[in-house]
């Protein structure tokens, strides 16, 4: 019998009509920004209920572009997650202020936000949480952000197509929202991101933003009067980007559905932390924590053994604190406990919109088998 094939645990989903929409694109001969990135920031708007959204090449220089509307740099303090990717601690970094970093729920992996409002200071400039494992408690952080007088970066990168629990889409409400179309992502652009702004004057400056701060002058002109960065989208990704738009609500769907087959079907001895079942999570990923102290394999062996099987394991995330670059701003083991817990026992499972209902049972089947033979 032939082994089944490698299920890796993030994978993109093109359909054959959007290659084919990409040919015409190329073929045109307008490959870089032009009608396609028009019409994806229309598209994206739409489902952001009518803000503003501007596209860049990814969610990072999104979230940099953001720190830069807000005026932000040296001698400002930014509270953000460790237990979250690397980028958004890194962006606080690049523009010269500082990542105040605290901890998170265990379960939903969102920051917490007792130690947000603790963390504040009088340098204090803004939040920038993620939405992890369910969408943000959207009323808390407004309410503690409106209360201090702080801007809100909201890092979506993971979570175009969740909602809140009144059903608006994460990206309609808040203030600066950064939404990832990295390949591992519910839609993907190839590499991409977009910015949701509030009004037409933040828009104008991020479009400023992502290309070389560049002003039109009546004369034919051109003008800088900031350091731009070169953050365009392509319209060939851009065309790409319309189409998995119109296949969001089906992605998200059909991951939903894998989930809840996981949740069903998921039973090992001993047992595994297993991520919530929020209402309205778009579910980029399946991400548990194995109960290592009670097996005799590490995380890396694990891994290893899950690959052997022909199905992939991603970890997601370190903790950024413990970092080299954050280790020398200060930062060490012990801060942030429930954090360095999801980083040593966090494992993501399979979890794409083109998996079946088979592919899950062979992943549940296969961590039990794996767990119940290095039992402690
Ligand atoms: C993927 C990811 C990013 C980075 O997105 P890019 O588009 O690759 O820059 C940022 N934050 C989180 C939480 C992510 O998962």
């Amino acid at each position: 019998m032939s082994s089944p094939a490698f299920l890796p645990f993030a994978r993109p989903v093109i359909d054959e009509a959007t290659i084919a929409k990409v040919a015409d694109v190329i073929r045109s001969n307008w490959i870089a920004s032009g009608p396609n990135v028009l019409a994806f920031e229309r598209a994206l708007s739409a489902w952001c209920g009518g803000r503003p959204v501007r596209s860049m090449t990814s969610a990072t220089v999104a979230m940099e572009v953001a720190l830069q509307l807000c005026d932000i740099g040296a001698g400002d303090e930014v509270i953000t997650p460790t237990q979250t990717f690397f980028a958004a601690a890194n962006m606080i970094t690049k523009v010269g202020a500082r990542p105040v970093f605290v901890d998170c729920d265990l379960v939903t992996r969102n920051l917490d936000l007792e130690e947000t409002a603790a963390a504040i200071t009088p340098a204090t400039r803004a939040i920038l949480p993620t939405h992890f494992l369910a969408p943000l408690d959207h009323e808390r952080v407004y309410a503690l952000a409106r209360a201090r007088g702080l801007r809100v970066i909201e890092d979506a990168a993971l979570a175009i197509g969740s909602r809140y629990p009144d059903g608006t889409a994460v990206g309609a409400r808040g203030d600066l929202v950064a939404f990832s179309f990295h390949p591992n992502k519910n839609i993907t652009t190839i590499e991409g991101g977009a910015l949701v702004v509030n009004d037409a004057q933040e828009a104008a400056r991020v479009e400023s933003l992502r290309f070389h701060g560049i002003l039109r002058l009546p004369d034919g002109t051109r003008d800088v009067d900031v350091a731009g960065g070169k953050y365009n989208l392509s319209d060939v990704s851009a065309a790409i980007g319309v189409a998995q738009m119109a296949q969001l609500e089906a992605f998200v769907a059909q991951r939903r559905m894998l989930a809840r087959e996981y949740l069903r079907l998921w039973h090992t001895d001993p047992v595994c932390l297993l991520p919530p079942d929020v209402e309205g999570h778009s579910w980029n990923m399946f991400a548990v924590l194995l109960p290592l102290d009670r097996l005799t394999i590490t995380r890396r062996e694990f891994v290893d053994l899950m690959h052997a099987q022909g199905i992939g394991v991603g970890v997601s995330y370190e903790a950024c604190h413990l970092a080299t670059l954050y280790r020398k701003q200060g930062y060490h083991e012990g801060q942030f406990p429930v954090t360095e817990r999801i980083a040593r026992e966090t494992a993501s499972l399979p979890l794409f919109a083109a998996m079946t209902r088979a592919d899950v049972e062979r992943v549940c089947t296969t961590v039990a088998l794996i767990l119940a033979a290095h039992r402690k």
